[in-house]
């Protein structure tokens, strides 16, 4: 559907002016995170005309922290939510078909102690009533995976859940604490990318449809029956008339109610950190596989490797202002004691930790004390102010979106006296589309693309993992421009990994404002732990090459990204470099 032959999609300029010449849309969807840019994929596809905002970058809130599995919540069978399970189990399985670029089976373990504990207090839990769980026990266990196999059964690709005992519990975990005694083994998935694939759908979406419209970095300023106003960065205002209006703005969904003179209290968001820790010891005996286990205070917490390093995950502290989220040194401290809980001979220390990283989700307001007992399953809510309806999008997970997206589309298209014309259960996404399946595709497609990086094979490896299939378009970039005689295809001096054809390739098509755009969710720099300061003054003078920034701006984009790196992602950088950041013109 969004093949290169179709018409470019609108850029900012064109859209702001499309604007400026008619504001009537048919959806105004604000928010661009998952549950937003899903739904805007869809309504595209359908041929309604959509506009989609977002006040940060496209997939920048709740969406950019997420534990980054594409799953089917076993732990939402102990609080009775089948219903919940049976679509994520169902959901996480059309998008291993879907986004195979980005989403992956993931190997899971789960340590048991006991054979059978747990069992109370998750009658207890199933049962809606409070109760902490710190021990599940082998019996308890058995009977959840068997179940979770059962609703993982349609679209299935994965194994069957199996367990091991004795003895060979520690042949290939020799540094899990002694008092395992089961190891339960399981499959779910894991999302490498989450912020791009959450950007190829906002993408998808404006090459379907010439009425899809898209802009990040814009802030609503106000409602008055007529239309929504909204303002960008440089203070210019715009207009929109939408005739539906769609609150996807998650732990901000209340907030922008109020700024549409609504007063609402649909939301008690709690906040999750994670860290991406340096830990090879563990990242090594873990193999690939993830393990997910209870901790002494009868919490959840997961590790798996990720990107040459750890991730570990995650808090859930209740959060009333989404704006000021970080994972802050006790989240840390509190997740590092966890997994030294699990291996307690790995000495491992807060300097180990690259990047943090915290997110709120958007869970409906409840008065239950313990934020775990708080349904993770999504609802929209419908208010009406002057003469539209507002569709405020609660909770949700990123595994559901698409099926969430589709139940909003559909109850949009009726408002709007329109049927569903494509139905999204098998569509691909992004640099999923014509994906090779087997080996033989696979080889045909790496054979084409080697030859357009100089023959260099690993660069075509590394672009199919990084983009999917859409690397064939970033390699064809890399071979066609060059700047004073000189290839693109060298390797950034700070990042060997990455072209400089590929940055300016990232930065003119993929709907960058800000170097923190490209750093933070379209390419994974911060996320694998390499940002550094030379690494933000090189791009940044890459960036500002496509872009057209002045000295001046390329200067406040290196501020804005180290403030970034350094308030919100605990990232320790040295001094700036005074002279990438001089104010030339
Ligand atoms: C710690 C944590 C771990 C999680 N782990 C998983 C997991 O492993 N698997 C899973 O399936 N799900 C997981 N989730 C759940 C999932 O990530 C969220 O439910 C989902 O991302 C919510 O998406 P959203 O689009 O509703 O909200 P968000 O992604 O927060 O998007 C809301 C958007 O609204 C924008 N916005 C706010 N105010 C305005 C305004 N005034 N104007 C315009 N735009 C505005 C924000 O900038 C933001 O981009 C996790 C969530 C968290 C926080």
């Amino acid at each position: 559907m969004t093949d290169t032959s179709s018409p470019p999609p609108l850029t900012r300029q064109q859209t702001l002016a499309r604007l400026g010449a008619d504001p009537s849309v048919s959806v105004l969807i604000i928010g661009a995170g998952i549950n937003g840019a899903g739904l805007f994929r869809d309504l595209a596809l359908q041929g309604v005309d959509v506009l989609i905002v977002d006040k940060q970058d496209f997939c920048a809130g709740a969406s950019a922290a997420p534990s980054r599995l594409i799953h089917g919540g076993l732990k939402y069978l102990e609080t009775g939510e089948l219903r919940l399970v049976a679509q994520s189990t169902r959901e996480r399985n059309l998008l291993l078909r879907n986004a195979p670029h980005v989403v992956h089976p993931l190997r899971t373990a789960m340590p048991t102690h006991s054979w059978f504990g747990g069992i109370w207090p998750s009658i207890q839990r199933f049962l809606q009533r409070p109760a902490k769980i710190d021990d599940r026990g082998i019996l308890i266990s058995e009977l959840g995976l068997t179940l979770y196999d059962f609703f993982g059964r349609h679209f299935r690709s994965m194994p069957r859940h199996s367990l091991t005992l004795g003895r060979k519990v520690h042949q290939s975990l020799p540094d899990m604490r002694g008092d395992v005694r089961a190891l339960h083994t399981y499959y779910d998935a894991a999302i490498s990318q989450a912020e791009r694939l959450g950007y190829e759908l906002i993408d998808d979406g404006c090459r379907t449809h010439r009425g899809a419209m898209a802009l990040n970095h814009v802030t609503l300023t106000g409602a008055d029956g007529e239309v929504v106003s909204f303002e960008d960065e440089e203070g210019n205002a715009f207009t929109v008339r939408p005739q539906v209006i769609v609150n996807a703005g998650g732990a901000w969904i209340d907030e922008i109610n109020r700024t549409l003179g609504l007063e609402t209290r649909h939301i008690g968001g709690t906040k999750g950190g994670h860290l991406i820790v340096d830990a090879p010891v563990i990242r090594d005996q873990l193999d690939g596989r993830m393990i997910y286990f209870g901790t002494p205070d009868g919490r959840i917490c997961l590790i798996y490797p990720f990107m040459d390093h750890v991730l570990v995950g995650a808090t859930d502290i209740r959060c009333t202002d989404p704006d000021q989220a970080v994972c802050d040194d006790d989240e840390r401290d509190y997740m590092l004691e966890a997994v030294r809980y699990l291996f307690p001979d790995v000495t491992i220390d807060p300097e180990q930790v690259r990047y943090r990283y915290s997110g709120v989700r958007p869970l409906p307001r409840s008065e239950a004390l313990d934020p775990g007992q708080i349904s993770r399953d999504h609802a929209i809510v419908e208010d009406r102010i002057h003469d539209w309806p507002v569709l405020s999008l609660i909770g949700g997970k990123w595994t559901t979106f698409r099926g969430f997206a589709e139940e909003v589309a559909d109850n949009v298209l009726v408002r709007l006296g329109r049927r569903r014309e494509i139905d999204t259960r098998q569509l691909a996404i992004g640099g999923g589309r014509d994906y090779p399946r087997d080996a033989a595709a696979r080889e045909a497609w790496l054979a084409r693309v080697t030859e357009l990086c100089d023959g260099d094979r690993g660069r075509a490896i590394t672009l199919l993992a990084r983009y999917g299939t859409r690397g064939e378009a970033v390699a064809r970039h890399c071979a066609r421009i060059a700047v004073d005689g000189i290839s693109r295809q060298c390797p950034l001096d700070s990042l060997v990994d990455y072209r400089e054809g590929e940055i300016d390739f990232v930065c003119r098509f993929e709907r960058v404002e800000h170097l923190a755009d490209v750093l933070f969710r379209r390419l994974p720099i911060a996320l694998s732990g390499e940002l550094d300061s030379a690494v933000i003054d090189e791009l940044a003078t890459l960036c500002g090459a496509a872009l057209g920034w002045s000295g001046a701006r390329r200067g406040s984009e290196i501020d804005q990204a180290r403030d970034v790196a350094m308030r919100a992602h605990g990232v320790s950088l040295t001094p700036a470099d005074s002279s990438s950041q001089e104010n030339s013109p």
